[in-house]
């Protein structure tokens, strides 16, 4: 065999190649030594004790078992879930450790921990979130959704309470039990990885919406609700290319921000007497044309039944802003669904597979300038996640977060 340039190129390649391999495991070992050290006795964790109240307790951090994973949480988004647990404990979960829109880093490890839920390797020093935990039911998995949905899955943050206690991400630290769904999502920044679980509501909901065929680049779409749910859910829309977005909401500060997201006009509905008013103020947004698609944003019945008014024969709806029960809504059958022949999908949280398609929307709404970051307006301590909590109920901001420092 001749020893020709192209090997020799090949070989030099190996050797620089296996040169810059070593030393890296330096640094990993060195850093996994001194977090070890770090990790203190107790952690911090936030219990909603009673209704409107949360005490932050202490608990001693448990050993970590061979495939369990202790993470030090970085911060926690507070979602309108968190909020009507605060209020009024529909879930009957109190007390309880809750958080789920949560982000860390890992500071130490079970030994048969290898890689995350996507099959990226994991080491200390990552930076994860979790998912939903789908132990007992093997017809859920990664990358083979389409079976169910998520309903009966659990999350931490919305556990209930046991004797480990670190089950939620108002905490300085969490312990990921054997078993649960987590993602390596190191190349994110803080602010991106507090947006995950709330950016994969609305991939979700593009995604179900892309089955009824009707949604296209060149579509006229409303988002109807402009929280942070239906702020997102522009910004999705548009890092698809789908540019013709009409926001809906009764909120000047919320409808301006709406246009920053992505959307090219607004329509404030109190600027507009009665739905007929209304369908015709989003027609003129349109040019006079009805939506083709449209995304029901909000938790109100009445926002529900006016959506109808706004698509086009043949047109089709996302229904979203249910995520608890809002009560009873109105159509008529006949006027709003058959005559129009609307194509009507309800979306309700995410799948795994959600989770790994969010953080590349997150990189691609980053790239065209979309300013993600300003959707959380409001951070707190952990010390004060009553005031978090109060600040989100008054609507003052968009996402709340809880930052550790
Ligand atoms: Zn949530």
């Amino acid at each position: 065999m001749e020893m020709n340039s192209a090997n020799v190129e090949e070989i030099v390649k190996q050797v620089l190649e296996s040169m810059t391999k070593t030393p890296v495991e330096v640094p990993a070992a060195k850093a996994a030594a001194t977090e070890s050290q770090a990790i203190p006795k107790t952690a911090h964790v936030a219990m909603l004790t009673a209704l409107e109240h949360y005490d932050i307790k202490e608990f001693p951090i448990p050993e970590v078992g061979d495939g369990d994973i202790l993470v030090k949480v970085e911060g926690c988004g507070v979602c309108g879930t968190d909020a009507h647990e605060f209020k009024r404990d529909p879930f009957g979960l109190i007390p309880v450790a809750l958080g789920h829109e949560g982000t860390g880093e890992i500071v130490k490890m079970g030994k048969n921990v290898k890689a995350d839920s996507a099959g990226k390797p994991l080491k200390v020093g990552d930076k994860v979130v979790t998912c939903m935990i789908f132990k007992d039911d093997p017809d859920i998995e990664m990358f083979d959704l389409n079976k169910k949905n998520i309903g009966g899955a659990d999350v931490y943050g919305l556990l209930p309470d046991d004797d480990i206690h670190l089950n939620g991400w108002f905490s300085d630290y969490i312990l990921v039990r054997e078993g649960s769904s987590i993602f390596n999502v190191s190349d994110l920044d803080l602010k991106s990885r507090i947006l995950i679980e709330p950016c994969a509501v609305l991939v979700h909901a593009v995604e179900r919406a892309k089955t009824t065929g009707i949604l296209r680049f060149n579509s006229r779409v409303v988002v109807q609700g402009c929280g942070p749910i239906g702020l997102i859910c522009i910004a999705v829309l548009r890092t698809m290319g789908i540019e013709n977005i009409v926001a809906v909401d009764g909120n000047q500060k919320r409808l301006d921000f709406a246009k920053e997201m992505g959307a090219e006009k607004s329509v404030n509905f109190m600027e507009h007497k009665g739905i007929d008013a209304l369908t015709e103020a989003v027609k003129d947004a349109f040019g006079g044309y009805a939506a083709d698609f449209t995304f029901q944003c909000t938790g109100s019945p009445v926002a529900h039944s006016n959506i109808y008014k706004f698509i086009r024969n043949g047109g089709g709806l996302c229904e979203l802003g249910f995520f608890i029960n809002g009560g009873d809504a109105t159509i008529n059958p006949h006027f709003d669904l058959c005559s129009k022949e609307i194509t009507l999908v309800g979306s309700w949280v995410y799948t795994l597979r959600d989770y790994a398609t969010t953080f590349d929307f997150l990189k691609r709404a980053k790239a065209i300038g979309l300013p993600m970051d300003k959707l959380i307006t409001h951070e707190f301590p952990l010390e004060q996640i009553n005031e978090a909590h109060v600040t989100n109920l008054e609507q003052k901001g968009l996402k709340i977060a809880i930052v550790n420092k």
